[in-house]
């Protein structure tokens, strides 16, 4: 097997199974692996210290694999992976025309691998150079755990450019998904298009918050800001709520989320959807004095690098600013990042700073993450990406 050393002091963080090395570390590489090949990786002083993949054209080098120098990365390693996540997602499998994650990369021991199950369908992203060698090692363990009637690919994301891989999207295996796939999610029914939605088709992190706003939603008037397909808003009048008005920059998001109100039994009245820009609606929510008694706000990464830190978190004040102006007295606010680079205090501090200027009192009811099927690794704080606050402003 090709070995990889490191420079002297650079193995902390995999001593501590944190399971990626930064090319900066690497001090030498023998036997002339291949991308994505397995390397075995020692420190300076010559001591195992794990299994990875190998990505030459990768910032980050290395991708651990195994911690354990008995463990084989092979047919078994890959069945005995999937297998164990799998398995503790058993109680989410029982739901047939269900949707959620049954493999979450690194945090469950398979970096780069991410595996969505909608209704009969999986859906797979391969993104690092490892995951991309052994797709048909994984695919084939899937094929024979899950019997699924179609397996496709949504690996057409630009990180895979870093790797040195083309963007890709297609069938694996099976059966084509049908162009709009129902599947349930609690008490609602939702149309997803695996083929050409965002993602894997659905936002599936926001799985069980989608529901978190029915304890607010009765009676109420409801804004779902960054709507996608509609989810919120439909879980809110399921509970509820009297109307719902969507904003999203997506006309092909909207229109499911239409499709998704007939679905649902809910009648045109109780919808109403604005193809825009939130930044310039809420400003003319405001400027119209339009009130809400329950506005959600779920926007897009807004910080992808450090860079973008002061820039990011602008945004998230000026849009919490405008909604928290928005609320009618009492009214309830959910909202989320999901940039993993803003943490949950300098989201709370940005919130609070937007209540602060917005003239309002606001207190927090929750606090909230993502799914238990999305699960953080605790060697891998960067798994850590969604969170949430519920709250109430006077
Ligand atoms: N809340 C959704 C997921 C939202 S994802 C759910 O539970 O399914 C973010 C959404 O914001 C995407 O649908 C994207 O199309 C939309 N979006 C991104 N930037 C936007 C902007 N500036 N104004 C309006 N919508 C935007």
């Amino acid at each position: 097997m090709p070995l990889v050393i490191l420079k002297p002091g650079r193995d902390k963080s995999l001593l501590r199974r944190h399971p990626w090395v930064f090319s900066g570390a690497l001090k030498k590489v023998e036997g002339d692996p291949g991308p994505g090949e397995v390397v075995e990786v020692l420190s300076h002083e010559g001591r195992f210290l794990c299994r990875a993949s190998y990505s030459p054209y990768s910032q980050i080098a290395l991708r651990a694999w195994t911690f354990d120098s008995g463990e084989e990365v092979g047919p078994e390693f890959f069945r005995s992976r999937l297998k164990q996540a799998i398995d503790f997602r058993a109680p989410l499998l029982k739901l047939s025309d269900g949707a959620c994650r049954l493999v979450n990369a690194e945090s469950d021991g398979l970096p780069g691998v991410i595996v969505d199950k909608y209704a009969a369908f999986l859906v797979c992203q391969f993104f690092s150079a490892g995951a991309e060698l052994w797709r048909g090692e994984i695919l084939s363990h899937l094929e024979h755990a899950l019997s699924p009637l179609g397996i496709y690919e949504r690996s057409d994301v630009d990180v895979r450019l870093k790797e040195g891989l083309e963007p890709r999207s297609g069938l694996l295996w099976g059966q084509p998904p049908p162009s709009l796939l129902v599947i349930r999610e609690k008490n609602c029914r939702f149309l997803v298009d695996i083929e050409h939605g965002q993602k894997t088709g659905c936002y599936l992190d926001q799985r069980e918050n989608r529901v978190m706003p029915a304890d607010y939603a009765e009676g109420a008037e409801v804004l779902n800001a960054f709507s996608y397909t509609g989810g919120f808003g439909i879980h809110a009048l399921k509970a509820g709520a009297i109307k719902v008005t969507n904003i999203d920059s997506s006309p092909a998001a909207l229109s499911l989320a239409n499709q998704n109100r007939e679905l649902n039994h809910f009648d045109e009245d109780s919808f109403e959807n604005i193809h825009g820009d939130v930044f310039q609606v809420l400003r003319d929510f405001r400027d119209t004095r339009r009130l809400f008694d329950l506005i959600i706000l779920d926007p897009p990464k807004f910080v992808e690098s450090r860079s973008q830190l002061g820039r990011g978190s602008r945004g998230y004040k000026d849009i919490n600013l405008l909604a928290f102006k928005l609320l009618k007295p009492g009214g309830v606010l959910f909202t989320f990042s999901c940039s993993g680079l803003v943490p949950l205090p300098l989201f709370q501090m940005i919130v609070a700073g937007a209540a602060l200027d917005a003239g309002r009192n606001a207190q927090i009811l929750g606090v909230l993450t993502q799914g238990p099927d999305h699960p953080t690794a605790l060697n891998f704080p960067e798994g850590a990406y969604l969170k949430g606050l519920i709250c109430r402003a006077y």
